[in-house]
């Protein structure tokens, strides 16, 4: 038998997210807020998905923070 696991970290773009002072680069902008969770695939198809989180990314650095 052969089983094909994948473990993955999915990220889904919700568009604008606030406007703030990034700690990392200084500068102000409006973030971008990204959905992201954890998926176990079988043979590429997603069977688990679990530890939804929001996080807002800066679009300068990249920098992330969850909210
Ligand atoms: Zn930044």
């Amino acid at each position: 038998m052969f089983f094909f696991f994948g473990f993955g970290t999915k990220q889904r773009d919700l568009g604008p997210g606030s406007v703030r002072t990034c700690p990392n680069c200084g500068n102000t902008s409006t973030w971008a807020r990204v959905e992201e969770s954890k998926r176990l695939t079988v043979f590429f198809v997603p069977v688990a998905r679990w530890g939804r989180t929001q996080l807002e990314v800066c679009t300068i650095c990249g920098v992330a923070t969850q909210v």
